[in-house]
C-alpha cells in the first residue's frame, strides 16, 4: 500500500509479510532451479567504436521457471543475495561463463571475444576465498586471467568488509576489474582512489537523452575525461540508437554496449555493426 511508510508498526504490515513470504518462496524455488538446471547464461556484445567490432561480452544470468516463466535477474539476484544462494549460483555463473569463453576461442579464433565480463555481487565478493575460487576456475577451464573482467558495483566495494581486499587479490591474479553502473552512486570518484579499477561502465542513465539535452553530454564528457585521465577503459552502457553511438564516439568513447549493438543472447552476433555518420 502507498501509505505503508505512515504505519506505526511497519514490520507487522501484511504487505511486508507478503514480500517476505514471496522472497522465501522465490528462494526455495531458486534452490530447486539450481538443482534442476533452470538457470542459463546469455551474453551481450561490448563493441569497439566506431567500427562496432565485438571485443568483449558481458555474461548475464537468466532463470526460466516452469510456472513463473522468465524471472528477471533484477528480481532474483537481490533475493539470492539475501539468502546466500548467490554464492552457489555465482560460482556456477563464473564456471559457465569461463567455459563458454574457451569454447568460443576454440571455435571462432580471432573472431571470438577477447574478454568475458562476469557480474559479481557484494555477497560473493565478501565471501572468504573468493579470489581463490576465481583462480581455481581459471585453472580448471584453462583460461588466462587476462581474459576475465569481473564487474563489481560501487555498493559492493563500498560496503566495507573484505571486498576491497578481494578486488586487490583479483587484480594481483591479473583479472581486470570493471566498476559497474559508474556515476550512479554517491562516491564513484572517491572509490577510484582506493580500488584498482580498469574499466568504467558508464551507466545507461548518462547515455539516455544524450542527443537531446546538454546536461547529459556534459556529464558523459566529464566521465570520459576521468576515465582517459586515469588510463582506464570506459564502456558506455545501454546504447539503443545509432545517434547515441555516434555521439558517444564523438565525445571520445571507444567502447559501447546496448541493444543497438546486440541483445544478450546464448550466442551473440560476432559480426560488426559499424557506427554510421561519424
Ligand atoms: P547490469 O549488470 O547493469 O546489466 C545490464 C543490464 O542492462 C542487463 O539487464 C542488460 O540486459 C540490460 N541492457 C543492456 N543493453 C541495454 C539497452 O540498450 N537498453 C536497456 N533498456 N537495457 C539494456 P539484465 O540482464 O536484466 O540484468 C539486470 C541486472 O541484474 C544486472 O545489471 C546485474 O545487476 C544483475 N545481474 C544480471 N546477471 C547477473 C549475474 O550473472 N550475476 C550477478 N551477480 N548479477 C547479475
Ligand atoms: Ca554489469
Ligand atoms: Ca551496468
Ligand atoms: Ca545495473
Amino acid at each position: 500500500a502507498k501509505d505503508a511508510g505512515s504505519r506505526q508498526h511497519r514490520r507487522y504490515s501484511p504487505d511486508l509479510d507478503n514480500q517476505t513470504n514471496e522472497a522465501a518462496r522465490l528462494g526455495v524455488q531458486m534452490r530447486t532451479g539450481l538443482d534442476t538446471g533452470q538457470f542459463r547464461m546469455v551474453y551481450q556484445p561490448i563493441v569497439a567504436l566506431p567500427e562496432g567490432r565485438l571485443r568483449y561480452v558481458e555474461s548475464l544470468v537468466r532463470w526460466q521457471h516452469p510456472e513463473r516463466g522468465f524471472v528477471s535477474p533484477a528480481e532474483f539476484v537481490p533475493v539470492a543475495e539475501q539468502n546466500g544462494l548467490i554464492v552457489e549460483l555465482g560460482e556456477w555463473i563464473l564456471r559457465t561463463a569461463c567455459a563458454q569463453f574457451i569454447r568460443w576461442r576454440d571455435q571462432h579464433g580471432v573472431d571470438a571475444p577477447q574478454r568475458i565480463s562476469v557480474n559479481v555481487s557484494a555477497r560473493q565478493l565478501n565471501e572468504p576465498g573468493f579470489a581463490q575460487l576465481v583462480a581455481d576456475v581459471l585453472e580448471n577451464t584453462g583460461m588466462s586471467a587476462d581474459h576475465l573482467i569481473v564487474e563489481v558495483t560501487e555498493t559492493a566495494v563500498f560496503g566495507g568488509g573484505t571486498a576491497v581486499q578481494a578486488v586487490k587479490d583479483l587484480k594481483a591474479l591479473g583479472v581486470h576489474i570493471a566498476l559497474d553502473d559508474f556515476g550512479t552512486g554517491h562516491s564513484s570518484l572517491g572509490l577510484l582512489q582506493t580500488v584498482p579499477v580498469d574499466v568504467l561502465k558508464v551507466d545507461k542513465s548518462f547515455v539516455d537523452n544524450l542527443t537531446m539535452a546538454g546536461r547529459h553530454a556534459v556529464i558523459a564528457t566529464a566521465l570520459i575525461q576521468v576515465s582517459n585521465g586515469l588510463g582506464l577503459t570506459a564502456v558506455a552502457e545501454g546504447v539503443e540508437t545509432a545517434e547515441q553511438a555516434a555521439e558517444l564516439y564523438r565525445l571520445g568513447y571507444q567502447f559501447a554496449q546496448g541493444y543497438h549493438f546486440g541483445r544478450p543472447a546464448a550466442e551473440p552476433d560476432f559480426h560488426h555493426r559499424p557506427v554510421a555518420a561519424v
